[in-house]
This record gives structure tokens, C-alpha cells and sequence, in this order.
């Protein structure tokens, strides 16, 4: 572990290189090593993302300085984008479904970004539209559209991928990472499937999202309160893409409430609800792993904690499930 670092000149030089830390209830000779993504400078995964789109968008001339990039987001995508905004010379804009924390919009503002909210209704779906709209009536304005963007998928595969791969030395016998855009768990498994092909690959979603059905199962779209991940249309999701994917766990509201709760109270980890569901499907394979009922290249599960629950308290994250879970 480095105990002292060089003095950097930005804050984006900060993205990135995050923990990988055990899941202590894992199994003993099965180890779930968990990506710790709220120690990126926006305390979330999507600090990798918006760095990289507002690179590459500006590198490749879609937008020029001073233009404002638009982007449908639950949140942390737009905290990632409006920091790296505030580094590169350009405006930043969302387009958020009503429902998501407060807190996240707060932090979007404060970076210095506009705010637009579409009802929750409507969902992601709308916010993509809206998205659009108003990129047609502005002059040098861009949508990355991360459930579209090939550069999505491709910030993991360029960063995320390899720091695991590396940190574990290629010892990576399964994946399992939830599913908003599908960009985090897409780059991990592009990058780690292509020096390990056998390596098991589980994507993760509330019990109510759709993924399931690119697997066969006959699920139905209902309410969920985990943020971040899931869909309730998948025709939206365009990066998801099933054959990189052995499974789709579907995990409830209460087992990822309760798996946060027990993160905090047993292992000083304070994450929220995607990463909750992700240590639960992550522990569950791990242990089909030890009981000798998976197959995997090593035994070793590898999953990522998106971010903190810091971001959630007003949602009452901690609070009784009863009391969490929206009316
Ligand atoms: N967890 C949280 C808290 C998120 O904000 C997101 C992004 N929507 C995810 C998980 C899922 O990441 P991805 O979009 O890369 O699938």
C-alpha cells in the first residue's frame, strides 16, 4: 500500500487505482474481493466514466471547448461528468428521473451543473428523450448517452478491467457486477473474458428489473428501491450484451438492504443498495463455487461496490425496511 503520494494538480488525477477489499463473509477458500468505488474523488464508479466521455468527446471534436455536454443520469454519472466539466471547459447538463436521491442532485448543482427532472413515472426512457431535445435546440451540445456509448463499456475495459486483473494476477475465476447501463460490468467481462475465457459472468438487478428476460426467465417490471441498477425497459439498454453474460441474479429491496446494513455493522463498510445486491449475488456464488457446484478457471469472485451509502441517508438507508421502502 503507498502511504505517501506524489502532490497532484487535479482532482481527476485521483480517479481511479480504488481498493479491492475482501467480502470477510465470503467463504474462506472462495474470497470475494469487492472494487471499493466510493474512494474515487465523486465517491462513485461513474467518476471513471465522466472523465473518460468528456475526453474522448473533446479528443475526437463532437464537442468543442465551451459546449455543454447533456446526459440522462440517476445521478452518479452526473456528479462524474460535472466534475471532470469543471476541469475541461465545458457546461454541464441532466436530465434525472424525479425518484433519485436528493443528495446526488445536490452534489450535481454544486458542481455547477443544470438540473432537469422528468417524472418518475416515465422512467430512464424519458430522461433520454428529454436528453435529446434539448441537445437539438443548442448549439455545440452533445448527449454521450451512456446506455448507448460504445465508450461506455469501454472506460472499464480501459481501467477498471485491468486494476482487478492486475491486483489478483489474472487469478479471476468469476465476475459479478450489477446492471444499470451495463458499462461497468460489460468492460470488466470484455476485458477479463478475453485472457480468461472461462471465467463465470453474473450480472445483477432488483427483483422487478428486465435482464432476466435476455436469459428466459418470465419476469414482469415492478417498482424496486436499489438505485442505479435494474431496468424497466430493455430496449433502452443497448450495451447489455447477453452473450458475455452467464446469468442474471435477481436480488429484493430487503436482501440488499439487509446485506448493506450487515457491511456497516460487521465490516466498517458504509456502501449503498447496488453494492448491497452485489454482495449478495457475489457471496452466492462464491458459495456454489466452495459447495463444488460451479465450475470457475479459480476461485476467486470479484464484484464492485459502486458507492456510498452517505449519498442515501435521507432515503433511510439505515433505517427498518418497512420505513425504507418507498410508497
Ligand atoms: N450502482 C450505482 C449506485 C450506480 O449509480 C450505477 C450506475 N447507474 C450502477 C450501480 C451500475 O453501473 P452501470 O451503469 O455501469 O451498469
Amino acid at each position: 500500500m503507498t502511504t505517501h503520494r506524489e502532490p497532484l494538480e487535479s482532482v481527476l488525477e485521483t480517479v481511479g487505482e480504488t481498493p479491492l477489499v475482501r467480502v470477510q463473509a465470503s467463504p474462506d477458500d472462495v474470497p470475494v474481493y469487492a472494487k471499493l468505488e466510493s474512494f474515487n474523488p465523486g465517491a462513485s464508479i461513474k467518476d471513471r466514466l465522466g472523465v473518460y466521455l468528456v475526453e474522448k468527446h473533446l479528443e475526437r471534436g463532437d464537442i468543442e471547448p465551451g459546449g455543454t455536454v447533456i446526459e440522462p443520469t440517476a445521478g452518479n454519472t452526473g456528479i462524474g461528468i460535472a466534475l471532470a466539466a469543471t476541469q475541461m471547459d465545458v457546461e454541464a447538463e441532466f436530465v434525472v428521473p424525479e425518484r433519485f436521491s436528493v443528495e446526488k442532485q445536490t452534489l450535481m448543482r454544486s458542481l455547477g451543473a443544470t438540473i432537469v427532472n422528468t417524472p418518475t413515472e416515465e422512467g430512464m426512457k424519458r430522461a433520454i428523450e428529454v436528453a435529446h431535445e434539448r441537445a437539438e435546440r443548442k448549439d455545440n451540445a452533445i448527449v454521450p448517452q451512456q446506455f448507448a456509448s460504445p465508450l461506455n463499456a469501454a472506460a472499464h475495459e480501459a481501467t477498471t478491467g485491468p486494476e482487478i486483473w492486475d491486483a489478483l494476477d489474472g487469478e479471476v475465476g468469476a465476475v459479478v457486477a450489477g446492471c444499470g447501463t451495463a458499462g461497468t460490468l460489460m468492460g470488466i467481462a470484455g476485458y477479463i473474458s478475453e485472457r480468461q475465457p472461462d471465467v463465470h459472468v453474473t450480472a445483477v438487478e432488483p427483483e422487478g428489473s428486465l435482464f432476466a428476460r435476455t436469459k428466459g426467465a418470465d419476469v414482469d417490471h415492478e417498482e424496486y428501491n436499489i438505485e442505479g441498477i435494474g431496468t424497466s425497459d430493455l430496449g433502452t439498454n443497448e450495451l447489455f450484451d447477453e452473450s458475455l453474460v452467464d446469468e442474471v441474479r435477481q436480488v429484493s429491496d430487503r436482501a440488499a438492504q439487509e446485506e448493506l446494513k450487515r457491511l456497516a455493522r460487521e465490516e466498517g463498510q458504509l456502501v449503498a443498495s447496488s453494492a448491497g445486491a452485489a454482495s449478495v449475488a457475489a457471496r452466492d456464488v462464491a458459495d456454489r463455487i466452495a459447495d463444488g457446484d460451479l465450475d470457475v478457471p479459480h476461485e476467486t469472485v470479484v464484484t464492485v461496490f459502486p458507492d456510498s451509502s452517505e449519498r442515501y441517508l435521507s432515503k433511510g438507508i439505515y433505517d427498518e425496511y418497512e420505513e425504507w421502502v418507498d410508497d
